[in-house]
């Protein structure tokens, strides 16, 4: 008789609440497909239970794991590592464990920076970057990291905001600057990548609009979306009707998981897998 392996390796996430977050049916959409004998539990972990939580997981041996709201930055003193966007970023969302060292990365950026490369490559490009909070800040890390030439950094007057362009400044290549939204915001015409990174526009709020002139909107302009759901926002709606050529949240949560799944497996998964069964669950044609 052969030997059948009963041990699946396990992998999974860290988070509160857990519930609504989707990860776990992509990624094991992924698995089953390339008959990767892996496992991704969704656990709803407390920030009391976390470092618990996190000794468990290297008890059992776990391959890595994902790790969200409210723990991607309390996560860090449990590491032995981290990778280099995720050391500027500040914070992680993705473990590895690297030969028994259990190193940190941040794919939120990572997964936006590679969707994005299948329509523009960032280096050397003027960006406007809407937003300063986690998804905004490892957007921009990735984005200096792959060479973008500037990166204006749009944001309601705030401490966060600066904090943002400071750090960009002092631990990138990048030429960041920060400019306050305290009205109609005109995106500068030279502007090549324009990039909502702000929560204006997720599910259910979908009418809630930028507040930005849409006419500084110019057809050779890439514009790009970090709402995933629904995957087309009104301003990627407002950008294709100019011609542009856009980039939605979907193909960046797909790339993160990807980009785990590699972390984690080695092995490079088939991103259509995951985004049909994305789509399926959040009920999108
Ligand atoms: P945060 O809460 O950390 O930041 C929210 C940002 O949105 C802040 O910059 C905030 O500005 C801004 N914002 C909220 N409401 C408004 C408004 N009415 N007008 C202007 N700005 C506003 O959230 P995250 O950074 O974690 O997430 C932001 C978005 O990115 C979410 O929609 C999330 O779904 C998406 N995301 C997508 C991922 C993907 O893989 N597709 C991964 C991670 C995030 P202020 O500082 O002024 O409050």
């Amino acid at each position: 008789k052969p030997f059948i392996d009963f041990l699946p390796a396990i992998t999974g996430s860290f988070a509160q609440p857990a519930a609504e977050n989707p990860t776990v049916a992509m990624v094991e959409a992924a698995y089953r497909h390339h008959g990767l004998h892996f496992r991704y539990l969704n656990c709803e972990v407390s920030p009391q239970n976390l470092k618990a939580a996190v000794e468990g997981a290297k008890a059992m041996g776990w391959a890595g794991f994902n790790c969200s709201i409210p723990h991607k930055v309390s996560v860090i003193q449990y590491l032995d590592g981290l990778g280099e966007s995720a050391r500027i970023i500040g914070a992680v969302n993705t473990i590895v464990n690297r030969d028994g060292k259990w190193i940190g990365e941040n794919t939120d950026g990572k997964g936006f920076v590679q969707a994005l490369k299948e329509v523009v490559d960032p280096a050397g490009k003027k960006i406007t970057l809407f937003g300063a909070g986690g998804a905004a800040r490892a957007v921009s890390v990735e984005l200096a990291l792959a060479g973008a030439a500037t990166i204006t950094v749009v944001n309601r007057p705030n401490e966060r905001a600066e904090e943002v362009v400071r750090n960009l400044n002092k631990n990138t290549p990048v030429t960041a600057v920060y400019h306050p939204w305290t009205e109609k915001y005109s995106i500068s015409p030279d502007t090549e990548i324009v990039i909502n990174a702000t929560s204006v526009g997720l599910f259910p709020n979908v009418d809630q609009q930028l507040n930005i002139d849409f006419d500084s909107i110019l057809p050779n302009m890439v514009i790009a979306d970090g709402i995933h759901n629904p995957p087309q926002t009104h301003l990627l709606k407002t950008a294709s009707a100019k011609g542009c050529k856009t980039v939605n949240g979907l193909n960046m949560l797909v790339n993160q998981g990807v980009i785990g799944i590699k972390y984690w497996t080695g092995v490079d998964v088939d991103p259509s897998v995951m985004h049909i069964a994305l789509k399926k669950i959040l009920n999108i044609e």
